[in-house]
């Protein structure tokens, strides 16, 4: 990191900006910066300092283009992430099988330390020219004429308030201060449980591995700084009776996935397992009068595809072009924005059912069963 993320913390009371950004995760950090590019006034409120874990680890190589566009490429290599080199799958057959990145023509992938990456993000868009406020929660946003008004509360303590033409929902999963744009479409109960392991050996496979069990499917990755990220992926209903002790449960679920205990261990040490939503769904209203949702906001992956981040960098610089045509006149161009999103979606499902549809090898799992 260039310097010290408070560098962007300084003290303001009223802003009057073209578009407020509220989330700074990958998706509101491409808005922001596509946006602050074109000249626009952006500002962007994140709640975290970027320094509280995050999930999301593994970017796909086809990344490597939303980031050129973003301009944020070279500062992402110099970064030192993990190269990841493909995918080790043992998934509708008891043998492993591996889709190295090799044939990939955007080349190899990366494991993450997500916190950097984002912080990497957030620092091109103040770079940029965009008011970036770390440590700001977004609590209110309130239709005005012509615009919104959006009150933050400060971390380091104090309110915000910043008024803006047009706001943009990049709040990922979490619950959005935008009003009457919460009813959703879900479409599966997924959860994960994701802990970090220090390896088992001191092998250093840079796979990702993914293993399907009776009742879910596991991934593991190596990441920058040598421990393992482990989650089992299951619905939310299997975990009934489990919850007082989940790392119990955890460990317990091993006993199906040998390839996975070989790489973790059979009793691994687990840090920090923590309990995330993972479900598919997509939001009935992507845009409204002045708002757009970009990201996680808007519709979420399964994160089998280890496509969200690809999704939310993309949604970004997509919505920032919606945005700089409503301003140039063309009203029309949030919708078309949201059609697009739409349709993307809809071929993700797709895809999703495709892989799902080829592990086959427990017919009476519920989980498998709710897939098929
Ligand atoms: C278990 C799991 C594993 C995954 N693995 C992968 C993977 O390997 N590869 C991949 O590509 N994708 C993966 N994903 C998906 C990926 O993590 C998301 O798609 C991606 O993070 C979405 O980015 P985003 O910017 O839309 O949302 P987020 O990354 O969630 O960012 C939202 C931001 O908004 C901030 N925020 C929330 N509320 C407020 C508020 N009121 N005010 C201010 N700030 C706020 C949050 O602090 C956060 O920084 C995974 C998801 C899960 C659940």
């Amino acid at each position: 990191m260039k310097e010290a993320w408070s560098a962007y913390r300084e003290s303001t009371t009223t802003r009057a900006m073209d578009v407020v950004v509220m989330g700074g995760g990958p998706a509101g950090c491409a808005t922001a910066i596509a946006l602050a590019r074109r000249g626009l006034a952006v500002a962007m409120l994140e709640h975290s300092c970027y320094d509280t874990p995050r999930v999301g680890e593994t970017l796909a190589p086809e990344c490597r283009v939303p980031l050129a566009a973003l301009e944020c490429l070279q500062p992402f290599e110099n970064d030192r992430h993990l190269p990841s080199s493909g995918i080790a799958s043992v998934w509708g057959e008891d043998h492993l099988y591996e889709n190295d990145f090799i044939f990939n023509p955007y080349g190899h992938g990366w494991h993450l330390d997500r916190c950097r990456f984002d912080a990497m993000l957030a620092h091109c868009a103040a770079d940029m020219g965009a008011q970036v406020f770390a440590g700001t929660t977004a609590r209110r946003c309130d239709a005005v004429s012509n615009g919104f008004e959006i009150e933050a509360e400060r971390r380091c303590g104090g309110a915000l308030r910043l008024r803006s033409h047009l706001v943009v929902d990049a709040t990922g999963r979490g619950s959005s201060p935008l009003p009457g744009a919460q009813r959703c479409v879900v479409y599966d109960k997924l959860v994960g449980l994701v802990g970090l392991v220090v390896p088992a050996s001191s092998q250093e496979d840079s796979r990702i591995l993914l293993e399907a069990v009776s009742d879910g499917w596991w991934y593991s990755a190596l990441l920058p700084g040598g421990t393992r990220v482990a989650a089992f992926m299951t619905d939310g209903d299997r975990l009934r009776g489990h919850r007082h002790d989940l790392s119990r449960f955890f460990i317990s679920r091993l006993s199906e996935a040998p390839h996975t205990r070989e790489r973790v261990g059979a009793t691994p040490e687990v840090e920090s397992l923590r309990l995330v939503a993972a479900s598919s769904y997509r939001h009935r209203a992507m845009h409204g009068e002045r708002w757009l949702k970009v990201g996680d906001a808007a519709c979420t992956y399964d994160p089998l595809s280890s496509a969200g981040l690809l999704k939310a960098l993309q949604s970004g610089l997509d919505a920032a072009t919606a945005i700089e045509e409503w301003f140039g006149g063309d009203t029309a161009a949030p919708a078309r924005y949201a059609a697009r999103l739409e349709q993307h979606f809809f071929a993700y499902l797709g895809t999703r059912s495709a892989y799902y549809s080829r592990e086959m090898r427990w017919p009476a799992s519920p989980f498998w069963q709710r897939r098929h």
